[in-house]
């Protein structure tokens, strides 16, 4: 994961942040999260960048982690002892 400043060609518009999905006003400088592909995957809010590298890059990689299957407790079948 990777993040970009970029120059924001049109600030103070609202914009979704990628993380944690509240609008934000963007500023003329706008925060981008990358994959490790180097796809831009979004804008972030000056809320979660407050949160410090470590926090988005944790938000992040929750986000895209592929979704796992709740944990099944495959119940064991019994094995009955057929005594007649
Ligand atoms: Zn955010």
């Amino acid at each position: 994961m990777q993040l970009q400043i970029e120059c924001n060609s049109s600030p103070f518009k609202q914009q979704l942040c990628c993380l944690c999905t509240h609008s934000f006003e963007t500023k003329e400088a706008q925060v981008i999260i990358c994959n490790d592909q180097g796809t831009e995957c979004g804008e972030v809010c000056p809320g979660c960048i407050g949160q410090g590298f470590s926090w988005i890059k944790n938000q992040f990689e929750q986000l895209n982690q592929p979704q796992k299957s709740p944990r099944t407790h495959w119940r064991k079948v019994q094995e009955v002892p057929i005594s007649a």
